[in-house]
């Protein structure tokens, strides 16, 4: 049982320099993004994460959302090439559309799946579909929101009794709650001891697990466990998640392993904030907001 924990502060985030591509290298070097996810009550989401993945530098980005609301995103966000994919009445996409992200599986670097999708069983089943088309684990994956139901929601034929396990290593980022869910494990009990909850689900699953809240720990597969204290209330606002995951998927497209990406992601996120409440005050400052601070602060840091 792991009983160090390691401080994400600014001495571990130096000695993981983000890779920093040379100056002549064009947007393929740095990362192309896929975002997938959206539904039409909530298209801002995929927004959020699309726009921080570019704040935290990299160089290309595609979103993938449902058909009714492609247009509608692409006219907000004019830096991505959008695609539109099926739908079905229940506002899930539909699973056949996952055959259409195929051409990109050997061009992208890193997909995140979640922001503001809203059904879990049909998102869970995307996520199974889609993973083994990613071919090798060079592609990094975060799930984030209701793509986390993947856990829950095994493809079939996989025990009843075993809890699911990725084949490749991703990363997830639950909140509290979102771990409660996730584990069966009362949400109290989780926010008491945090740790543990984290180091044995990172074991279980196969996956970085990111455990949000005003303290957030990382634990890894193998067993390792960071801690990040910092941000404020501020961070607690909707939307605030998204752009963690944009944030993340960014920094793991520009080359970071799965771990760095995840603690660089939250202390960027947290540092961000702080900021933001610097100028505007604790409340009030918008998730949107957050993703402009990042460039700034990866010269700081990095
Ligand atoms: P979500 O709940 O998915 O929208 O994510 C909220 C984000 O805000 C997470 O990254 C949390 O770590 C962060 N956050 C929430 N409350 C606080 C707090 N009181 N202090 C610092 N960070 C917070
Ligand atoms: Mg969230």
């Amino acid at each position: 049982r792991a009983t160090v924990v390691h401080d994400v502060d600014t001495a571990l985030l130096r000695s993981w320099p983000v890779p920093m591509p040379a100056v002549e290298g064009d947007k393929e070097v740095r990362g192309h993004v896929l975002v997938l996810g959206g539904s039409c009550e909530m298209p801002g989401a995929i927004i959020l994460a699309a726009t921080a993945a570019l704040r935290a530098g990299a160089g290309k980005l595609t979103i993938a959302t449902g058909q009714s609301v492609a247009q509608l995103v692409a006219l907000a966000m004019p830096e991505a090439r959008v695609i539109g994919l099926l739908e079905q009445a229940s506002a899930g996409l539909r699973i056949d559309a996952v055959a259409s992200l195929d051409p990109l599986a050997d061009r992208v670097d890193a997909v995140l799946i979640g922001p503001g999708m809203q059904d879990e069983p049909a998102t869970a089943e995307l996520v199974h579909a889609l993973l083994p088309r990613l071919g090798d684990s060079r592609v990094a994956v975060v799930l984030d929101a209701c793509a986390m139901g993947a856990l829950l929601h095994p493809p079939a034929g996989w025990p009843l009794d075993t809890p699911w396990r990725f084949a490749r290593p991703v990363i997830v980022t639950p909140h509290a709650g979102e771990m409660a869910h996730l584990t069966g494990i009362a949400k109290d009990e989780i926010t008491a001891g945090p740790d543990p909850k984290a180091l044995d689900a990172a074991q279980a699953w196969n996956a970085v697990v990111a455990l949000k809240g005003a303290r957030t720990v990382i634990a890894t597969p193998d067993g390792t466990l960071y801690q990040h204290e910092g941000g404020n209330v501020g961070l607690a606002i909707s939307g605030s998640g998204d752009v963690l995951a944009g944030i993340i998927a960014g920094l793991a497209a520009r080359g970071a392993p799965l771990d760095q990406a995840a603690c660089w992601g939250v202390a960027l996120h947290a540092r961000a904030g702080e900021r933001l409440a610097e100028r505007l005050g604790t409340l009030g400052y918008l998730a949107r907001e957050i993703s402009q601070e990042i460039p700034a602060l990866l010269e700081q840091v990095a």
